[in-house]
């Protein structure tokens, strides 16, 4: 079948309505009815081919949340009418240790990215969820139960929520943890949220003066202007866990010398540039970590949107029409965004 997306087909392209084919629902295949979208910065850094190797045409879009159209004879998790969600994974070798673990973002035969990923089905790579219709296996499709009105906010938890999540539950953060969230866009504001919900002091480090109140309003007990020295040494060897979203290359030294003794600074945020080679006096000194983490597995996902469900907690959102994508990339760049654009997949009827 064929269903209405929006891609770009090259780097510096804008999006246009295109008509892209899905295969058909395979026995374990579910079939998608894309109600929203939510707009990633990986989804930016992928249409520009920031970070090199982008198939074109090239549809992003990894926060879908929508409700089952068919299913598979093999199916036995949804049936048509369910509400559903699909994050950043499509597909995985299901046999390597890490499969077996529940962790296919680390799979070691490489997991299918839901988009720009390898796939058999045209044209080649995958099409993601800037979309109306998407076909996925069960292993890979979400359950959503927040309520019906709140789905457009539940969309930025499936790449968002996530990538948060995962991290401060690796880490043990909770009741008595000290944490620092840096960069308050789409990712930084869940891992505002979930870091509170988790029952941590939250610490918000923005660059824009403008989102102090916001930061506060979103849960942080405390907000740092990034840019201010004396705000920045005021929290110095304090922290036990440092999360750090930017999108952009940036020293890395402000933030570990924060950490305390045996703290850890994990990255999450992938810059077109890397960041400056971090001072490792700061590191040895005090045996602190640098860390990194990749989004989440299947059942780590499905735990962190019940956690939000039963806590309430969904993105702040801005609802766009799929013709706005390219304005909404625009002011993502400029951090202009609160907290996460969200596409309505409805306006993209031709
Ligand atoms: P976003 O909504 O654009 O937010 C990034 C935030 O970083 C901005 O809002 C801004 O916050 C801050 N920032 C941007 N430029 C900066 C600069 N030059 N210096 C300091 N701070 C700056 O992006 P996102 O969707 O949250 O994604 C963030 C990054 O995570 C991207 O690189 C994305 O590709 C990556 N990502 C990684 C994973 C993973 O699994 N590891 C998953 C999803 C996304 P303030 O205004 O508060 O400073
Ligand atoms: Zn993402
Ligand atoms: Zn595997």
């Amino acid at each position: 079948m064929t269903t209405r997306a929006f891609g770009t087909r090259a780097a510096d392209a804008h999006f246009e309505p295109m008509d892209i084919a899905r295969r058909a629902p395979g026995p374990r295949d579910v079939q998608i009815d894309i109600a929203y979208c939510g707009v990633c910065h990986s989804d930016l850094h992928t249409a520009r081919s920031e970070w090199g190797g982008t198939q074109y045409p090239c549809v992003p879009g990894h926060e879908i949340v929508g409700h089952v159209s068919a299913v598979g004879a093999e199916v036995t998790r949804f049936k048509v009418g369910d509400t559903v969600g699909v994050g950043c994974l499509v597909d995985s070798c299901r046999t390597c240790p890490s499969c077996g673990e529940g962790l296919e973002q680390y799979c070691e035969g490489g997991f299918v990215g839901t988009y720009n990923g390898p796939t058999h089905d045209a044209p080649g790579h995958t099409l993601g969820g800037y979309a109306q219709g998407i076909v996925v296996d069960e292993h890979f499709v979400l359950k959503i139960n927040h309520p019906q009105d709140q789905l457009a906010a539940v969309a930025p938890l499936l790449c968002a929520g996530i990538t948060t999540y995962s991290p401060l539950r690796h880490w043990k953060v909770g009741p008595g943890s000290k944490v620092g969230i840096v960069g308050i866009g789409g990712l930084g504001h869940m891992g505002v949220k979930i870091a509170h919900a988790l029952g941590a002091h939250v610490v918000a480090f923005t660059t824009s003066e403008s989102k102090r109140k916001d930061a506060l309003a979103l849960g942080a007990d405390e907000v740092v202007v990034s840019r201010e020295a004396s705000e920045m040494r005021a929290h110095t060897n304090s922290f036990d866990f440092i999360l750090d979203t930017v999108a952009a290359s940036h020293s890395l030294d402000a933030f570990t010398g924060l950490l305390k003794r045996e703290g850890t600074l994990v990255l999450v945020g992938v810059p077109e540039h890397p960041h400056p080679s971090p001072s490792v006096g700061n590191l040895i000194f005090k045996r602190r970590s640098i860390a990194g983490s990749l989004i989440g597995g299947l059942a780590e996902t499905q735990e962190m949107l019940d956690f939000c469900a039963e806590h309430g907690v969904v993105a702040d959102i801005e609802m766009i029409r799929a013709q706005e994508i390219d304005a909404a990339y625009d002011r993502m760049v400029k951090s202009d965004v609160k907290y996460r654009f969200v596409i309505d997949c409805a306006t993209m009827a031709a």
